[in-house]
């Protein structure tokens, strides 16, 4: 019964669309690139418990320019005050964009490719940039369910 329910999860994929399942963009735990990464700024990254975060330019929450990943964190002194621009700056990740029409197939195989990490910004013409989208959000569709995490 279990499978079946996968099954048929798994052959929706090409009926649903990112916009479906994405993270609206007002939800999005985000950092400005001219944040201090001081003790209480990663403290509160620490508790935020994302994995990725996007980074947008000071003033423009939808002008998202790169992501930082909370490992990247790790050699950092938070005596040194870096910003989080210049740990942009020295692991450079870009993130992709998927169309808010993009299938939940054509994410998959996306994602599947691996290179950019297994988040996606969704835009569309009218809006901009909309909401994140995460293998995580996909594999939900497939088990239709919520993953727990911990
Ligand atoms: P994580 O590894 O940080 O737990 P996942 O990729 O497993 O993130 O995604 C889990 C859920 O959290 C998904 O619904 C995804 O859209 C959402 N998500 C991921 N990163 C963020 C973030 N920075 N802010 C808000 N929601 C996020």
């Amino acid at each position: 019964e279990d499978e079946l329910k996968i099954a048929a999860g798994a052959m929706n994929l090409k009926g649903k669309v990112v916009q479906d399942s994405m993270t609206a963009i007002e939800e999005v735990f985000m950092l400005p690139e001219t944040a201090t990464l001081n003790s209480n700024a990663i403290a509160a990254i620490m508790r935020a418990g994302y994995t990725r975060i996007p980074v947008f330019k000071e003033g423009n929450k939808k002008d998202i320019c790169d992501v930082l990943i909370v490992k990247d964190l790790a050699l950092i002194d938070p005596d040194d005050c870096y910003t989080v621009r210049m740990l942009c700056n020295i692991y450079k990740r870009p993130i992709p964009r998927m169309a808010s029409n993009t299938t939940l197939f054509t994410a998959l195989q996306t994602f599947k490719g691996g290179d950019d990490g297994h988040m996606a910004l969704v835009h569309d013409a009218k809006n901009g940039i909309i909401g994140i989208i995460t293998l995580e959000d996909v594999v939900e569709e497939i088990l239709q369910e919520e993953i727990k995490d911990e």
